[in-house]
């Protein structure tokens, strides 16, 4: 049964990409001013934008999912100066923001990983990006990339936000599982993110640690243990 499922999901959003690149192509192409007898089009032509684009993202997260269900711990694992990386995506959080945030970096630049660098943005950038969209303007974000007491290394993003009810919290990372449907969707968010930070994480044989208050703030963290851990590369 669960192979079923994961063929299924596979299969059906391989084959909606398609369509939905057809659909997309043309709606780019038709300006939405472009239908006069229309009064309907200008409404209709960015609904139908917003959420075709919207599908596409889910289809992306599903196959995102599918290949990370598959994916083996040492695949494409390379050293990866994280550092960087993180430095990376905390200006396109503050280009996320608007600048309305104050996003803060705490690293040690000698923590570099074995790993597959794509894999690793993708859960910094769903726990960081997530920070941004539920912290009202004016909030502060601040991550973390230090040591552990074990040779390994710990990751933490803290926000001052929304905050999350403590009867969510165990259930945040199934699929599709979002707390407030409506604000979520104007966020534009499916559900998806945090089982594929989880799933990203189980192959680096770690997961994810929730604190969070509801008007204070939330913490997404985890422990990454010292085998993936490696020096700098000299460039
Ligand atoms: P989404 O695409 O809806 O953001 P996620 O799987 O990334 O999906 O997150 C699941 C839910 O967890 C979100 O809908 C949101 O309600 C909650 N959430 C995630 N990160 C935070 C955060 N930093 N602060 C408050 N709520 C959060």
């Amino acid at each position: 049964m669960e192979q079923m499922r994961k063929d299924f999901i596979a299969n059906v959003s391989h084959e909606l990409r398609t369509p939905l690149t057809v659909m997309r192509g043309y709606l780019e192409m038709l300006p939405n001013d472009e239908a006069p007898s229309m009064g309907i089009w200008p409404q209709a032509h960015k609904m139908m934008s917003e959420q075709s684009q919207r599908m596409e993202a889910l289809v992306e997260q599903l196959m995102t999912l599918t290949r990370l269900e598959n994916a083996q711990p040492t695949q494409y694992a390379k050293p990866t100066d994280v550092p960087a990386l993180l430095e990376k995506i905390q200006s396109d959080a503050i280009a996320l923001s608007n600048n309305q945030h104050e996003i803060t970096l705490n690293i040690d630049k000698s923590l570099w990983m074995l790993t597959d660098k794509e894999q690793l943005r993708s859960a910094f950038s769903n726990l960081i990006f997530n920070a941004v969209k539920y912290t009202p303007a004016g909030g502060k974000i601040e991550i973390e990339w230090l040591s552990d007491d074990k040779g390994g290394a710990k990751f933490c993003c803290k926000d001052n936000g929304q905050g999350i009810a403590p009867e969510h919290i165990s259930r945040l990372t199934e699929r599709f599982y979002r707390i407030d449907e409506a604000r979520t969707r104007d966020s534009g968010g499916s559900g998806l993110g945090l089982s594929i930070v989880n799933r990203i994480l189980k192959i680096h044989d770690s997961k994810l640690t929730i604190t969070s208050r509801r008007q204070v703030g939330s913490q997404f963290g985890f422990v990454i243990n010292k085998k993936f851990i490696c020096p700098p590369e000299s460039q």
